[in-house]
């Protein structure tokens, strides 16, 4: 049998550009996977106790994209859900984003009304601003806090999580998470934000239930590139992995996940705990919180950030810097050497630190301008 396409991977990305292939383009389409199942990063299961949890860390989708939605909605319905974090700072569960109820649970009253009185003053009321943009400003009492903020949020978290400060990442790593001048305890604010009402891996099954989509799982492309008829490929692995690493590795950020079950039907208050300054973990998620089962049992996620090793375990975070994007720029070269004839889609053929709904859009788009074209 010949496919139009072979497809490398299925997660988002893949099961995105597979879908639009066979139902709008109605061409043949392989996907290779070398894991044991579909969906990536955003895989979900119900392990043992019928609690349905997430393998690879916690994914909560949120976006701005009403044409992400609406595209994600033909294979899901959605369980409305915010997600709601606290970071242990000096003993006290704080709101993260930091915002001004975080303000207020850590400083005694009137202190933390100058506080306030300063950052609407300085940036407004519903202003988001980066960490370190806040420590750029020249007021001291600003300046305290944003040290305060810095110090007790920032700076160990990401020492855990990266293996590096703050200043020496690409500044929109921390940038996701801003200090929030607003009363709003949720982490993302987010026009649409929901879980797939039977979770991530069902929604996968359906875009991929075509009869035009073959899958095969358990299998690296490379194992089978040379035995299957195609036309053409779209790549979703790591880039360099792709050229043998011929202009060095690109370096990610991984992480080991420690799931643990308690006897008990809740752990903890909300969703999501941080721990910025204690333990070698950055965050503990109960994963019950996400699809709303009720059970007298309930499985945490513990975060252990770790370095990437080839073959050892799996690259989770592509590390933004100046140095990763120069090497990755070779790799582009190389990209641009192959005049089209491969599609390199997603956050580990990117390298870019897309959120689930950016997975999306790139793949619309890249099907849209590249995958339409080539086929005419
Ligand atoms: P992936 O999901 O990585 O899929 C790539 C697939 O290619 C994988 O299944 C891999 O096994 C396969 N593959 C690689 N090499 C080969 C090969 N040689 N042969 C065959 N198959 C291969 N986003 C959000 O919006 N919200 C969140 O809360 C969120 N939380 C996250 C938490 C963590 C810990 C991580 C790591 C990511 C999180 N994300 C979140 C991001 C989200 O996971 C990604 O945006 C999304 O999974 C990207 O999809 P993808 O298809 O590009 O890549
Ligand atoms: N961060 C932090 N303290 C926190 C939460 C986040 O220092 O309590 C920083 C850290 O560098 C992290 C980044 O902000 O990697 C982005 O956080 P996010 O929650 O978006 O990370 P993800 O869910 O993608 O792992």
């Amino acid at each position: 049998m010949k496919f139009d396409w072979l497809i490398v991977g299925a997660g988002y990305s893949a099961c995105v550009l597979a879908e639009r292939i066979a139902t709008q383009l109605g061409l043949r389409v392989l996907i290779v996977e070398k894991r044991n199942h579909i969906g990536g990063n955003a895989y979900d299961y119900y392990n043992e106790h019928g609690i349905l949890v997430h393998k690879y860390g916690p994914h909560i989708f949120h976006t701005k994209s009403s044409k992400v939605w609406h595209y994600l909605s033909q294979f899901t319905e959605w369980r409305p859900y915010y997600h709601h974090v606290l970071g242990v700072v000096e003993g006290k569960k704080i709101p993260i984003p930091f915002n001004l109820n975080s303000l207020y649970d850590l400083f005694p009253p009137r202190y933390a009304e100058k506080l306030e009185d300063l950052l609407l003053e300085n940036f407004g009321f519903g202003v988001k601003v980066p960490i370190l943009k806040l420590r750029e400003n020249t007021n001291s009492s600003l300046d305290f806090l944003a040290n305060y903020i810095y110090e007790n949020v920032f700076l160990n978290y990401t020492l855990k999580q990266w293996g590096m400060k703050p200043e020496e990442l690409d500044k929109n790593v921390t940038g996701r998470v801003p200090i929030y001048i607003s009363r709003d305890n949720r982490y993302f604010q987010d026009p649409y934000q929901a879980m797939p009402k039977l979770g991530y891996t069902e929604m996968f099954s359906r875009m991929l239930f075509h009869p035009n989509i073959k899958l095969l799982l358990n299998t690296k492309y490379q194992e089978i590139i040379d035995d299957v008829k195609f036309d053409r490929l779209i790549y979703t692995g790591p880039i360099d992995e792709f050229f043998d690493y011929m202009h060095g590795e690109l370096p990610y950020r991984s992480l080991r996940f420690q799931f643990e079950t308690l006897d008990q039907e809740w752990y903890q208050e909300v969703c999501q705990v941080n721990y910025p300054n204690d333990y070698e973990i950055t965050r503990i998620t109960e994963q019950k919180y996400f699809s709303g089962h009720p059970s007298p049992k309930t499985t945490l996620v513990m975060e252990f950030p770790e370095a990437y090793v080839p073959g050892k375990n799996d690259p989770y975070y592509p590390i933004l810097n100046e140095a990763n994007r120069n090497r990755l720029s070779l790799y582009t070269s190389e990209v641009e050497k192959l005049k089209k004839s491969v599609c390199f889609v997603g956050r580990l053929a990117d390298y870019k630190y897309y959120d689930m709904d950016q997975a999306v859009l790139r793949a619309l788009h890249v099907f849209e301008k590249s995958v339409v074209n080539s086929t005419e």
